[in-house]
This record gives structure tokens, C-alpha cells and sequence, in this order.
């Protein structure tokens, strides 16, 4: 694997800590400077939401992208091991690490973390946060493996992209009858891509929506905004050809009070009425004080995440702390406030540094210009020999042996791959994946 890192060479060893995207190109970007990676990850397969994220049919996106991992992944300077968290209580902690050598800790561990908006009902069975059913119905263990049954009513909670996956996934991959967004604001501060939009156009209930308008209408011109440009932008839009069952609407002007429930079960959520309010260029949400019910039996939050807590970084309010008011390499670098310092050499990147913050190719420009400045502070160090930077990382892999942690090198995961590929054409599907890490592990045990 490491040749390059052989007795005649110099270079540093840098340590990162997530696959997804932005530790992938991070990775790419160090060993194009030199640098020998070992690259930690959660998941036994590399990709993160890449991989566990993207919606179930973007097979061509998907394919591309694990193409471009593929690379880096052979990369004789790169050595992936899978199946491996470093957190409190996890395979491997923080300070373990920064005690094993690296010249830098590179985390692009994603937002794992949950938002909760602290409204009670939040954590009834039938209410669930985006991502664990995203990563449940994209077949990431352990929530693979939980079950997360849906409704005849599902309200969403949220207008991004993510409403629109979820949206998108009841509609055509449930016997649900009804989904409804719900938005703390108007159609006009939507999140979503109308592009992705696309994908549930078949669902979604045009007469519904124009009666929603005419509902909001009074609220819309009250804050300077013209109901009737939304009226004309529909009217433009081509009608799709087919039509699924299940109806896909919108509820404006809504904040979530709680999720009301009957024998444990959910029946709805009660919202507080909210109005526009202009301050300079943002429009903001204000409670009317007037409550309704949105009759459903499951809710999902689509509100966008956290960073994890465990992980073992400094962290304040759903992010990892990182120098204050330092826009350019400070901004990566993670700020301990016991001693009121920087962090030595541990640097954050992609979601991990800002919580669910854009598409893959945003997640990859943040961990270059992040490697930048983890390439410049390198440039300050000695290069170490080859054989050094091998130490190091044997360390690692010698460490997680010792405690018996089933890591999964990436030969294993092409191993695990190749298996799920002829599973699929077995079963003349387009993608087939198991759902367990047992499965995966007893792959690799023949
Ligand atoms: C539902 C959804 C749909 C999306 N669809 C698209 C799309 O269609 N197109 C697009 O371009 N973008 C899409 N995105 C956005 C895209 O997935 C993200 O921009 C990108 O994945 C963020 O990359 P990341 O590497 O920062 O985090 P992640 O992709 O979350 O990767 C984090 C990695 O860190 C690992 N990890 C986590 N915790 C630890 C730990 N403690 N120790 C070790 N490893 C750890 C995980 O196993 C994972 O591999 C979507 C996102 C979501 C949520």
C-alpha cells in the first residue's frame, strides 16, 4: 500500500477522520501535496452521505462520485480504515489520537449530531429527524435495521432539498397518502432547488396549493410579496405526464408547537400561525398567537443538523468551536476554550465544520481550502522519513487489533462491494446493499 512512503522519502502524516466527501477530497488534496493519509471512518464503506444521503435513484450521480473515491482510495498514499469512530466511548478517542504522532488531525466527520427544536412530542415513536431516516432507507447500519414505519399522513417539517428527498421517498416508496410540508415561512423563502422539485412534481397537488395561497394571501402582501407571480410561476410549469396516488402539499406559515399524540400514538401537529416581518434584507417568521392542527401520523423533522457532541471536539451550539473571528485558516482550526488557544494541528472540514451546509461539490471546495491551511502550517514542520509516517499509522491499525475493533481496510470494502454487485445482478436489481455489518463482516470471513 504505502510504497511511497518507503525508506527514501520525506513527507508528513496526517490523520482524517471521516470518508465522506469532504474527508475523500481532503485526503486527495494532502497526498497530492505529499503527504501520507490514513483516513479513519465511522462507516464500513467509504462515501458518507454520498454514499448514504443521496436519494436511492441517483444511481448515475452516485456512480460517478464512487468512481472519483475509488481513486483516491488506491492511492498508494492513502490507507482507509473502515468501521472505526473516533469519539468518547468510540474505537479510538481525540487525545489517543494526538498522542500517536500526526502532524495533523484532519475531522470530516459530517453533522452526526440531531436538532431538536425542543417542542414536545419531539421524540414520540412515529416522529423521526431527517437523517436517520435517510440513512435508514439508504441502508446505513444500524438504522438500516431499525424500522421506521410511515403513516397515511406525513407532515415534513422543513422546505430544503432534504423535505424534498423524504417528500419523495413517501410518495413513491410508501403506501402513504397524503405528505405535507410544513414552513415556518411563505413560498417565496423556500430552501428547496426547484430542479429537485422536479422529482415529486408528480405528487404534488396544484389545487391544494392554489388554495393555500389564497389562505396566505393577506399575510404575503401584508410583508410586500406578490401572491400572484407564485400563481403565474405555477402556471408555467409543465404538467408531468403521470400522477402518483399519494398528494404532496404545502402549509405555509407555520411553527411547530408539538406533536400531539393519542395512546402513544401521533395524531398531529399543532402549529402556531406565524406572519412576515421584514428586518433589512431578511424575512423572518412571528407567532400570531392562532394555533390549528395538521391531522397526521408521522412527522418528520427536515430541519438540518448538528455536529456531534461525542465526537470529543470542543463544541457550543450544534458546531465545533474553531478560532473566533478568524476568517481564514483559524476558521478551520479548532479553538480549545479551556486554554483560551488554538488546537495544535486539529483542523475541521465539510459538514463537520459547517452543519449540513451545501451538496458534495461545496463539501469538497471547503476541505481543499481547508487543506490549504493545513498544508501551510506542514510547510512549518520538519518532513519526517518514510518510514516514520509508516510507524505512525501502524500505530493506529496496531492499536485497533489490540482492542479487538473489526476494522475494515479498503481491500475488504472492494471485497464487500464485488459481492453486493452480484447480489444485485442475481437479483436483477439496480443496486443492492447490506444492511448489516454482520453481513458485511461475515463476507470478509468467507
Ligand atoms: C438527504 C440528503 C440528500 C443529499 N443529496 C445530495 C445530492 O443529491 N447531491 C449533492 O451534491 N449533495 C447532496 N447532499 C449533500 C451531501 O451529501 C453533503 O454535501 C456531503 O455529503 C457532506 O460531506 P461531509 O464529508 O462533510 O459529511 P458526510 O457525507 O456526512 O460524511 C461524514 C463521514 O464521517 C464519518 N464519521 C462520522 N462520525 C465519525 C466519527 N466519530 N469517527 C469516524 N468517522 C466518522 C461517517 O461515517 C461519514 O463517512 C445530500 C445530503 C442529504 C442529507
Amino acid at each position: 500500500m504505502a510504497d511511497a512512503a518507503g525508506e527514501h522519502t520525506m513527507g508528513h502524516v496526517v490523520a482524517v477522520i471521516g470518508a465522506g466527501p469532504a474527508g475523500l477530497f481532503a485526503a486527495r488534496a494532502l497526498a497530492a501535496q505529499g503527504a501520507r493519509v490514513l483516513l479513519l471512518n465511522r462507516d464500513v464503506k467509504p462515501g458518507g452521505l454520498a454514499e448514504y444521503g443521496i436519494f436511492l435513484d441517483k444511481y448515475k450521480m452516485k456512480t460517478g462520485l464512487r468512481r472519483q473515491f475509488q481513486k483516491i482510495l488506491t492511492d498508494p498514499r492513502v490507507t482507509y480504515v473502515g468501521n472505526v469512530t473516533v469519539a468518547n466511548g468510540g474505537s479510538l478517542t481525540v487525545a489517543e489520537l494526538r498522542e500517536l504522532g500526526f502532524d495533523a488531525l484532519v475531522f470530516a466527520i459530517g453533522a452526526q449530531g440531531t436538532k431538536y427544536l425542543g417542542i414536545e412530542g419531539e421524540r414520540l415513536p412515529g416522529v423521526y429527524h431527517a437523517k436517520d431516516l435517510v440513512y435508514h432507507y439508504n441502508r446505513l447500519p444500524p438504522f438500516s435495521e431499525q424500522s421506521f414505519p410511515i403513516g397515511r399522513r406525513v407532515a415534513i417539517v422543513g422546505v430544503g432539498n432534504v423535505m424534498v428527498d423524504i417528500a419523495n421517498y413517501c410518495v413513491h416508496f410508501t403506501d402513504c397518502d397524503a405528505v405535507i410540508a410544513v414552513a415556518r415561512r411563505g413560498p417565496f423563502e423556500k430552501a428547496y432547488d426547484d430542479r429537485e422539485f422536479e422529482d415529486v412534481e408528480d405528487a404534488f397537488d396544484r389545487d391544494l396549493y392554489r388554495q393555500e395561497i389564497a389562505r396566505i394571501r393577506p399575510r404575503l402582501e401584508a410583508a410586500g410579496q406578490d401572491p400572484d407571480e407564485l400563481l403565474r410561476a405555477l402556471g408555467q410549469r409543465p404538467e408531468p405526464e403521470t400522477r402518483t396516488r399519494a398528494r404532496l402539499s404545502f402549509r405555509f406559515l407555520a411553527s411547530p408547537r408539538r406533536v400531539l399524540e393519542e395512546g402513544g400514538r401521533v395524531t398531529g401537529l399543532e402549529i402556531e400561525e406565524t406572519r412576515l416581518e421584514r428586518k433589512g434584507d431578511r424575512i423572518s417568521a412571528v407567532g400570531t398567537g392562532e394555533t390549528s392542527v395538521i391531522p397526521a401520523d408521522t412527522v418528520v423533522f427536515a430541519v438540518g443538523d448538528r455536529v456531534d457532541p461525542a465526537a470529543g471536539l470542543p463544541y457550543k451550539d450544534g458546531l465545533y468551536l474553531t478560532v473566533p473571528g478568524d476568517e481564514a485558516a483559524g476558521a478551520y482550526q479548532v479553538w480549545d476554550p479551556e486554554t483560551q488557544r488554538p488546537m495544535d494541528d486539529v483542523y475541521v472540514v465539510g459538514w463537520a465544520r459547517r452543519a449540513s451546509d451545501g451538496v458534495v461539490g461545496r463539501a469538497r471546495l471547503d476541505a481543499e481550502t481547508g487543506i490549504k491551511h493545513v498544508v501551510a502550517r506542514l510547510a512549518t514542520k520538519p518532513p519526517r522519513p518514510g518510514a516514520e509516517a509508516e510507524r505512525v499509522v501502524a500505530s493506529v491499525t496496531d492499536m485497533l487489533k489490540a482492542r479487538g475493533v473489526p476494522a475494515v481496510p479498503y481491500a475488504d470494502v472492494a471485497r464487500i462491494e464485488a459481492v453486493e454487485r452480484d447480489r444485485a445482478r442475481t437479483l436483477g436489481v439496480e443496486e443492492f446493499k447490506f444492511a448489516s455489518n454482520r453481513e458485511m463482516l461475515d463476507v470478509l470471513r468467507g
